[in-house]
């Protein structure tokens, strides 16, 4: 049996791949017109974290709060490498 914080990381690497996975086209924010809210996407598993009008004051979030819980865990790596290493979407047929 896997200790708890072996089992932990499994579960939180699946749940990484996962929003990986289901993570939305990414809005190109050079091709917005002057004026228009930014969006900003986490650095780790690429989900929309926030929509910041184009002027905001403070730094946004590079990471959503669950993958600041990686990053803190230091398991962000081998989530990314489970990706990589075909955790991603089996047909690579996203583009529509
Ligand atoms: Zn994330």
């Amino acid at each position: 049996m896997k200790p708890d914080r072996e089992y932990a990381k499994d579960e939180a690497i699946r749940q990484f791949l996962r929003r990986r996975r289901s993570a939305p086209e990414k809005i190109d924010n050079e091709q917005l017109t002057a004026g228009s809210p930014v969006s900003y996407y986490c650095v780790g598993c690429e989900i929309l974290t926030e929509v910041l009008p184009e002027d905001y004051l403070f730094a946004p979030l590079r990471y959503c709060s669950q993958c600041q819980g990686l990053k803190a865990e230091g398991w962000l790596d081998a989530a990314q490498d489970a990706f990589r290493q075909g955790g991603g979407a089996p047909t690579s047929s996203s583009s529509e």
